[in-house]
């Protein structure tokens, strides 16, 4: 039977490498991989803790998996480093941490190409376990009307509220460029376009998404935390009125 591994962050491209040539199953345990209550997880880690390390610990309660390789490193963050301690008490898997400083980028054509944010989303989300190089002709870039900055939310749903023709920064960038902690590439900002800066409530990032934001002349700072609630959804749509920026979306055929 295959194995079956467990990944939180980005581990380094040479283990991804690695698992793909033992031709082992990935699970991104950063996404929601089981329909149970999150509040199972309240016996492991505070509730007032960000919502993707409390669907790890969830998702690693529900999955079996024969290792887990956790990025604790500058391109994940200390809760994950805290998180992997707790893995390790609760599991008896190997829990292995990684510090992805992988410099060499691989291309981010999809945060700048013309689709439903939610798409792009999901493809960036589902390439963490790919060692492709980019796809540049097959997504090629189109003007810009607005920004995401962030990481990807914990509800997607938050997506369906961006036109077609918005571009992705900050580390959603760098999850698409294999270069998860490249803070330069995560701080750059496009200040032509209105830009929503979104992090997870009690994720650290909350800190460099506001400051940003204020730096921003058309700059929405929003953190949600495990659902993006009516008044995140109406904050976004009243900022993209404000701002004149039409929200034309493609209608699914
Ligand atoms: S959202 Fe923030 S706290 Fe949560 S895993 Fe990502 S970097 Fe860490």
């Amino acid at each position: 039977m295959k194995e079956k591994v467990g990944i939180v962050g980005i581990p380094p491209l040479e283990i991804i490498k690695e698992l793909h040539r033992k031709k082992v199953e990935i699970i991104d345990l950063d996404e929601p991989q089981v329909q149970a209550s999150l509040e199972l997880t309240a016996a492991h880690l505070p509730r007032v803790y960000c919502a993707i390390l409390r669907t790890v610990i969830l998702n690693a309660m529900h999955i079996e998996l024969d290792r887990i390789y956790i990025d604790v490193g500058p391109g994940k963050c200390d809760c994950a480093l805290h998180v992997s301690i707790i893995l390790k008490d609760m599991l008896s898997i190997p829990i292995i941490p990684t510090r992805n400083q992988d410099m060499e980028g691989l291309g981010f054509p999809l945060c700048r190409t013309r689709m439903p944010l939610l798409d792009k989303m999901l493809t960036i989300t589902k390439n963490v376990r790919s060692i492709n190089r980019d796809e540049g002709k097959k997504y090629p870039s189109c003007p810009p009307t607005a920004g995401f900055w962030g990481v990807p939310p914990r509800d997607f749903n938050l997506l369906t509220l961006f036109p077609d023709t918005t571009h992705i920064y900050g580390w959603t960038r760098c999850m698409e460029n294999k270069t998860p902690s490249d803070l330069s590439l995560e701080s750059q900002i496009n200040p032509g376009v209105p830009t929503v800066f979104f992090a997870q409530s009690f994720c650290a990032k909350t800190a460099l998404a506001r400051h940003l934001a204020d730096r921003h002349p058309r700059g929405l700072y929003l953190d949600c935390d495990v659902a993006a609630g009516s008044s995140a959804r109406a904050k976004i749509e009243a900022f993209f009125e404000l701002s004149g920026t039409p929200v034309l979306r493609k209608e699914k055929s």
